[in-house]
């Protein structure tokens, strides 16, 4: 297959020592090919503009440059900020940095998030340890600014994950541009997504000052290799019933079920758990507190079985994940694309089944086919276990 670990180590790319000691306790020996892309050139200082594909390690490409950068003996004010779309993503990245920054004694870290009392990060803000790292979701962290209780004029790095989703709406963009201003002029910017329209591109240029870009050619090399990708056509009304036998027939780790609202999330898991399978859900209309506890609970495989909407479809890593199932299909191809990448992490084997059930779902699936150059074609009665 095509190489995609870099022969290189990361040993070889001129890290601190108690950079390197935790990246190799995290057990990564090569870097993927777009950290070795990557990190030389954000250690550079430029700005970087990255798009690569799903689960192939953007978070390390941040997290390693940026702590590399740290100087966490000297700074009392934040001085790497990352911005993420989602609770749960943010959650994730802190993990992440938590991890690798595990020999840095005194680089500390705060997450900011909605659904989570805002007087109570003010109250942290202002009488807790200074922090270094600030991890967060773009409406917290305004109201932190607008407050007065986070000072981010000592940003060095400014980071967005999933750049394209944090721009393209016209509302998270404004806060994104609104916590960009409160940030010193000169710093390095790093904009990472699998997924980057053209016009988007052009919006993360206006926060750069002549960005590094590293793109993929085109949408062509957006689909991951070993992943297998089907479709299944049925009505809407048997889409239940064939979930449960698909369910009942694959050998899966852990699953992945997307439903398009919250009302069919909740509805379809509950379905589900009345025909006892190991189900939870997690969906944005339930508190903060209990979708961690659910996201917990499934990346420690205490429930195998996620029925989730799109709040789960971008950057959440977990690796046992080997299925992803479209109860719903995707409302376009850029979703479709990152809700099928939950499964397949860094080069794993995996399997996406799609349900078709009307017109515009294989509208959709002729979109997908067209502009990733790939066939899915129909789910066979029977599948390999060997091949996810
Ligand atoms: P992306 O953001 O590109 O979708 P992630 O950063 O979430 O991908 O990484 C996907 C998975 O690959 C994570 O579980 C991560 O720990 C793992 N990973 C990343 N880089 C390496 C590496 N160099 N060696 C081994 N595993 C890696
Ligand atoms: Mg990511």
């Amino acid at each position: 297959g095509h190489a995609f670990l870099h022969s290189s180590t990361f040993q070889e790319m001129m890290l601190k020592p108690e950079l390197i000691k935790a990246i190799s306790e995290h057990g990564f020996t090569n870097p993927s090919e777009v950290q070795f892309q990557c990190i030389p050139k954000a250690m550079m200082g430029l700005d970087i503009l990255c798009q690569a594909k799903s689960g192939m390690g953007k978070t390390a490409v941040y997290v390693i440059t940026s702590l590399q950068e740290l100087d966490s003996a000297s700074v009392e004010q934040p001085s790497i900020l990352v911005l993420a779309p989602t609770r749960e993503l943010a959650y994730q990245i802190a993990t992440e940095f938590q991890r690798f920054k595990k020999y840095m004694t005194g680089a500390r870290l705060a997450l900011f998030f909605g659904g989570t009392s805002v007087a109570q990060d003010i109250e942290n803000l202002r009488t807790g340890t200074s922090v270094q790292i600030v991890i967060g979701t773009p409406g917290r962290l305004r109201a932190l600014i607008d407050a007065k209780a986070l000072d981010l004029s000592h940003i060095k790095t400014f980071i967005v994950d999933e750049c394209d989703k944090m721009l393209i709406g016209l509302d998270m963009r404004a806060d994104v541009q609104y916590i960009f201003k409160a940030t010193p002029v000169r710093k390095q910017v790093m904009m990472l997504s699998a997924t980057l329209p053209r016009e988007i591109q052009a919006v993360c240029k206006n926060f750069m000052q002549n960005p590094e870009i590293l793109t993929v050619a085109d949408d062509c090399d957006l689909t991951l290799e070993k992943l297998q990708q089907h479709y299944l056509k049925m009505v809407e009304a048997e889409k239940t019933k064939n979930l449960m036998e698909l369910l009942d027939l694959l050998e899966f780790n852990q699953v992945i079920v997307f439903t398009n609202t919250v009302v069919r999330c909740l509805a379809l898991a509950e379905l589900l758990e009345k025909a006892a399978f190991p189900v939870i859900a997690i969906h944005s209309s339930m508190t903060q507190e209990d979708r961690l506890a659910r996201y917990h609970q499934f990346k420690s495989f205490e429930k195998r079985l996620l029925v989730a909407t799109d709040l789960f479809g971008r950057g959440m890593d977990i690796q046992n994940v080997n299925i992803v199932i479209n109860y719903d299909c995707p409302i376009d191809t850029d979703t479709y694309l990152h809700r099928i990448a939950r499964a397949g992490r860094f080069n794993s084997k995996g399997l996406a089944v799609t349900f078709i059930a009307s017109e515009r779902d294989s509208q959709i699936m002729n979109e997908v086919q067209d502009r990733f150059d790939i066939s899915v074609t129909d789910l066979p009665d029977e599948i390999d276990c060997g091949l996810y």
